[in-house]
């Protein structure tokens, strides 16, 4: 565990130089400029020297990580850290199972990929973008390439049609934390399910503090005596942090729902339920009819073009990095460099909670009797869908998860055609944008040049060598990322969720 804490503050006190009096950190200043930076010079300084000042230090001590993993599972009698994490499926085809999963995604995931290729084109230019190669991670809006939305303002579909962004509106209402948690709580005691305790009121931290350094990486706590239950979260009054708020009330709603099953059992049916659960009522909270529920929109009428806005910003969310938590590979090699957080260690639970999500979201919606296309789908109030998630919940990790799933909505396999349904639309519009492009990378060893005066004209501190490493980076990453399907290599996908309380963002 101290191991862990050390990888842990490497990561929340790397520090990037762009002068020698100035710093960034990865909270706020780095986030903020892969998120709005529309400078290649700039991102690629903020990604590069940020994998730089984490990625190096972390090295040494991911070794003896992975010693110390395997040692204590194997005391549990797994061969190592992967069989135990792979033990968690309760499935012999499990590996079949995931390609499968991964096979019914690659259309969606290849259209996406090659119109946010393109637009990226557009912003950058043919030096820096390849239409037949793979993207520059650091031009995706976020330091690990995992989520796309914050470069939706490049590829906005109908520019003209309203933004279903309410994060003004929030704002012109006077929003902050507290209120945003009451209204998550309110979406979730509509469902029947349990409103948060006091304790959780009283020993919440929903704000950053003013007067001491916190790790801002959102995180939900059971303390395992059924009564305390928290979150951690320095919450910003968005759209985007309204449905974090969601997705972390969704850890404290299952603690809640299990805490009288025995101490063994109070966990999810596997991570990935655990995952899902606060992200199933984000998905009906973020519609514009529930919007207009809250008094967040002025009118729901819907159209097909303002659904395609909307389905693509969901798309950039939720699909960019399912592929990235295939490839497993990819995923250890990403701790190496320093790309992958602690906090994203259980990434992969992670990613398979986003293909389940979408399948309690379908069974839900019809046990809500919802009539029309899925992703306008909104379960508030609905009793029904409430008790099928309540016995989901209750369960905690007392019985096999696909025996839990069979009960919850009749199938006992991870299956990816709910979240197909849900994206239909959006699929059948770039399609249609994608006709003349290349799907997939066949260049994929194709590496964007340096930029001219890089990166004198940022920062002079910088050496050389930094450079060649980078590129050799670069290279690798595009290498790994275009055509390794390796999988299921040891890693420590399960560390945290075995040692640790917490359930991060
Ligand atoms: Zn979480």
């Amino acid at each position: 565990h101290t191991l862990y804490n050390t990888m842990k503050d490497i990561y929340s006190t790397a520090k990037v130089h762009p002068e020698p009096n100035v710093s960034w950190s990865l909270e706020p200043e780095l986030t903020a400029i892969m998120a709005h930076s529309r400078s290649y010079k700039k991102l690629l300084f903020a990604w590069e020297g940020w994998h730089q000042a984490a990625g190096v230090p972390l090295k040494k001590h991911y070794q003896r990580f992975v010693e110390l993993s395997n040692k204590g599972y194997q005391a549990d009698g797994y061969a190592d850290t992967g069989a135990e994490w792979r033990s968690w499926y309760d499935s012999p085809t499990f590996e079949q199972d995931i390609e499968k999963v991964y096979k019914t995604i690659e259309p969606l995931y290849l259209n996406l990929h090659a119109f946010v290729r393109r637009q990226l084109y557009i912003q950058y230019g043919s030096k820096y973008i390849n239409l037949k190669g793979p993207i520059p991670a650091h031009l995706l809006g976020n330091m690990w390439a995992e989520t796309w939305n914050n470069i939706y303002d490049m590829m906005i579909p109908f520019p003209d049609k309203p933004s279903m962004d309410v994060t003004n509106e929030m704002n012109q209402q006077g929003y902050n934390a507290t209120h945003m948690f009451r209204v998550a709580e309110e979406f979730f005691t509509s469902l029947e399910l349990d409103s948060m305790p006091p304790e959780f009121w009283e020993g919440s931290m929903l704000v950053k503090p003013k007067d001491r350094e916190v790790v801002c990486h959102a995180s939900a706590y059971d303390f395992y005596n059924r009564k305390d239950f928290r979150i951690k979260q320095c919450t910003v009054v968005t759209m985007e942090q309204l449905s974090t708020v969601h997705h972390e009330m969704g850890h404290i709603q299952y603690y809640l729902q299990y805490k009288d099953q025995p101490v063994g059992f109070r966990r999810g049916a596997n991570p990935g339920f655990h995952e899902a659960i606060g992200d199933v009522m984000a998905l009906s909270v973020s519609t514009p009819k529930h919007l207009f529920t809250l008094g967040l929109l002025k009118n729901m009428s819907s159209d097909i073009e303002t659904d395609i806005n909307y389905l693509l910003k969901m798309a950039l969310v939720k699909i960019a990095f399912l592929p990235f938590g295939y490839l497993i590979d990819i995923w250890r090699w990403g701790v190496f460099s320093g790309r992958t957080p602690p906090e994203h260690y259980n990434a992969d639970w992670w990613h398979l909670s986003f293909i389940l999500q979408f399948q309690l979201h379908e069974k839900l919606c019809e046990a809500a009797n919802h009539t029309g296309l899925l992703h306008t789908c909104d379960i508030y109030r609905s009793k029904e869908a409430g008790a099928i998630l309540k016995k989901v919940l209750q369960a905690g990790s007392s019985t096999p998860w696909p025996e839990v799933l069979q009960e919850a909505i009749g199938t006992n396999e991870l299956d990816a055609s709910a979240l197909m349904r849900y994206f239909d639309p959006i699929i059948k519009w770039l399609e249609k944008q994608n006709v003349n492009e290349t799907l997939g990378w066949p260049e994929f060893g194709w590496v964007p040049p340096v930029p001219e005066g890089y990166p004198e004209d940022i920062g002079k501190i910088r050496k050389k060598r930094y450079e060649i490493l980078f590129l050799f980076k670069l290279h690798i990453e595009m290498f790994l990322y275009s055509v390794s399907l390796v999988w299921l290599l040891p890693n420590l996908a399960n560390f945290r969720v075995r040692f640790s309380l917490s359930h991060v963002t």
